[in-house]
């Protein structure tokens, strides 16, 4: 396959018909495969270019419903930070911000990573607190983290409310520096041709209709290009997981799944130079700007539980109230899209990474709305899971059985609603 380099380019862009190879194949499903992960998007793609790249394991397919990258992975708003603070969860966000730092690199793909900052407003003392508790954690464990005053949120961010009536008086902001974003598509392109480049079977419009299942063994797939068998299964579907799992016939599982939309306004002249993420009881909206223009924004989940892949109207409205409040300037934007995806809400917001009762499937699930910046992570941890048949470490705790086990990664301490976990 063409490198993408410099010179590549150069000389394509003089030829008449420029050679660029195709980036990846269309297989037909083998007959059997060594393992198979369900799911093209993100973390299923990265799961095996890792399984390629760091553990030798090539006879793998990932097979796709739809087209790659047409679930989440291509309906999210992009951000990506590392500004956790319980034990597993920092150390694993900072491993994946740190893949970020080199993805179009490890890739050959421009990933569009933009290193903009994330800068978190908060808006009472006791927001500043328990930031002050998160961010100094992030410190302590090797990530980068600072405090703003108004002062120097106002220099750097000139457009946001902080007229003496606000609604939501702006006391001060936790900014990561190397958050950002990422451009998704780009994303799951990249893993797509890189996985392909190491021999890697990319099977789409294949949808997994059941599982051939021995004991607690899962023997074969059936699919809708027929029945695949296998030694290893990983799930990584997102928010369809609960639909899959009831196929293997297990038993309920801690996710439910809800929407989360997101909204894309008209190009603007550059406004806004980093994410700016704002949150107070009820009320909750991040911003940035996309390389277009766009002002891409989202909120919270919609208020109850779906497998539709299209968002209610009362969080347009209640997006849009928590945008005027906190960036009034955008009041006469006009909307340009707005769409929506199906979260796989945890009971405790953090992720899934983990053996399960069949012998030979893996879980990869949970990731809330976050699982954007989780994916290099979430497939380097998930192949090493499924390679070597054991939990690294730092996602040790991060099973289906830590709820019994009383295991505590609650970020938020919000309890088990997933309606308030992000
Ligand atoms: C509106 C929105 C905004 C978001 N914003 C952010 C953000 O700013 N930052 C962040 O970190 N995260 C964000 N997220 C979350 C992030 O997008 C997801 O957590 C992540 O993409 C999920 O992992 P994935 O890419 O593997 O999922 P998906 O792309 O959904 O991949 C799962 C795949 O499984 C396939 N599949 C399902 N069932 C079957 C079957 N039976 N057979 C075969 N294939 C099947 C699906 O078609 C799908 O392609 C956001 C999500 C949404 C929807």
């Amino acid at each position: 396959m063409t490198r993408f380099n410099a010179w590549n380019v150069i000389k394509n862009g003089f030829l008449k018909n420029p050679k660029w190879d195709r980036q990846w194949r269309d297989p037909e499903p083998k007959k059997e495969y060594d393992i198979i992960i369900v799911g093209a998007g993100l973390h299923g793609l990265a799961t095996a270019f890792y399984l390629a790249k760091n553990h030798n394991i090539k006879n793998v397919a990932v097979v796709e419903k739809g087209w790659l990258g047409g679930g989440n992975a291509g309906r999210n708003t992009t951000i990506i930070r590392s500004n956790y603070m319980m034990p597993g969860n920092r150390e694993f966000y900072e491993h994946s911000l740190k893949l970020w730092e080199n993805l179009s690199h490890e890739l050959n793909y421009n990933v569009m990573f933009s290193q903009r900052s994330h800068v978190n407003l908060f808006h009472s003392p006791g927001a500043r607190d328990s930031n002050a508790r998160r961010y100094n954690t992030m410190l302590l464990h090797g990530s980068d983290a600072e405090f703003w005053s108004l002062e120097k949120l106002k220099k750097n961010i000139p457009h946001l409310n902080y007229g003496p009536n606000s609604r939501f008086p702006i006391m001060g902001a936790a900014v990561q520096k190397r958050a950002g974003t990422a451009r998704h598509d780009a994303v799951a392109w990249g893993y797509a041709r890189a996985t392909d480049k190491y021999g890697i079977d990319i099977i789409q419009n294949c949808e997994v209709l059941g599982f051939n299942r021995i004991d607690s063994n899962i023997k074969s797939l059936i699919t809708s290009k027929g029945e695949i068998k296998c030694k290893k299964v990983g799930f990584a579907v997102a928010g369809n997981t609960s639909r899959l799992w009831k196929m293997t016939g297990l038993n309920s599982l801690p996710i439910e799944s809800h929407k989360l939309q997101a909204f894309v306004s008209e190009p603007l002249k550059p406004l806004l130079d980093q994410v700016v993420v704002f949150g107070v009881g009820g009320a909750h909206f991040y911003i940035s700007q996309s390389d277009k223009g766009g002002m891409v924004f989202g909120g919270d989940i919609d208020w109850y539980k779906s497998y539709a892949q299209k968002g209610n109207l009362p969080i347009v409205q209640d997006v849009s109230e928590a945008a005027m409040s906190v960036m009034p300037c955008l009041g006469r934007v006009r909307l340009l899209r707005h769409w929506s995806g199906i979260m796989d809400m945890s009971m405790d917001g953090s992720f899934f990474i983990c053996k399960t009762p069949i012998d030979n499937l893996y879980l990869n699930a949970g990731w809330n709305y976050g699982g954007f910046k989780t994916s290099p992570a979430s497939g380097w941890y998930f192949a090493d899971l499924i390679a070597n048949n054991r939990p690294d470490k730092i996602i040790e705790n991060h099973d289906l059985k830590r709820f019994e086990k009383g295991i505590n990664i609650d970020e938020r301490g919000a309890g088990p609603d997933p309606k308030l976990h992000g």
